[in-house]
């Protein structure tokens, strides 16, 4: 029996994953938010699902440790996807990467002057390629979370983040200003593993196919 492990992280991509697991009908035997452990059994003896972070989930991928994953555009984008397939657009954990800065603060002026800005992320390659493509100048700041502070307590001009209904930003008296592209969670494959366990994979990958579309043709209803 070829065993196969599912890379997942926390929160949001593990709870809108389990609908998909359920259709492939793999249940996990444990909630990663109330016990501490990282390899978690599934209904299926030949499944296990391992608990790492987010910006980790293409590593364990690429490298085997994990045969499959789901993972943000965010995160596929800013670090590459090289070595793993990406067979499926999972149309969930959705949001908007994006430039905000403080309400007060004219971006658009500040642009039109040639400014050079000082922006906040975790997102440095992102960033710099949107920055780029537009002809204006930044200075990048890497944080690795609570980037809607950075503006406020003047570390940053601007922040780059990831934004869904945007009550953080106003929480924090910011505006979006930008999109740079639509984010969701994708599936990823490890490309050997693809070929080696095909016959135990390729039905997970059409399993999750048919309820991602069946997700779709209901919200289209
Ligand atoms: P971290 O491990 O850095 O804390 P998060 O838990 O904040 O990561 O986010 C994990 C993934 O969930 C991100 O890579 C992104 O794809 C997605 N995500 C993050 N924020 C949002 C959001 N506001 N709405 C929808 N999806 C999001
Ligand atoms: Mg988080």
């Amino acid at each position: 029996m070829n065993r196969i492990t599912i890379a997942l992280s926390k929160g949001r991509i593990f709870s809108e994953t389990l609908p998909l697991l359920q259709a492939a009908g793999i249940r996990p035997l444990e909630d990663p938010e109330s016990s501490r452990r990282l390899i978690i059994g599934t209904s299926r003896p030949d499944v296990s699902i391992i608990i790492v972070r987010a910006s980790d989930v293409p590593t364990y991928v690429r490298y085997g440790a994990a045969d499959l994953g789901v993972a943000g555009k965010d995160v596929l984008h800013e670090q590459g996807a090289e070595g793993v397939y990406q067979p499926l657009d999972l149309a969930i954990a959705r949001c908007r990467m994006m430039v905000a800065v403080p309400a007060d603060f004219d971006y658009a002026s500040a642009v039109r002057q040639g400014a050079r800005l000082r922006v906040a992320t975790k997102y440095l390659k992102t960033a710099r390629e949107h920055f780029a493509a537009k002809g204006v100048h930044v200075d990048l700041i890497k944080l690795y979370g609570s980037m809607e502070l950075a503006p406020l307590v003047g570390l940053a001009d601007a922040i780059v983040d990831l934004v869904s209904t945007g009550s953080t930003l106003r929480a924090n008296n910011l505006i979006a200003v930008e999109d740079i592209m639509p984010v969701s969670a994708r599936l990823i494959v490890n490309q050997a593993a693809l070929k080696l366990k095909g016959a135990a994979i390729q039905p997970l990958i059409d399993a999750f196919a048919g309820a991602v579309q069946a997700e779709e043709a209901h919200a289209a209803d």
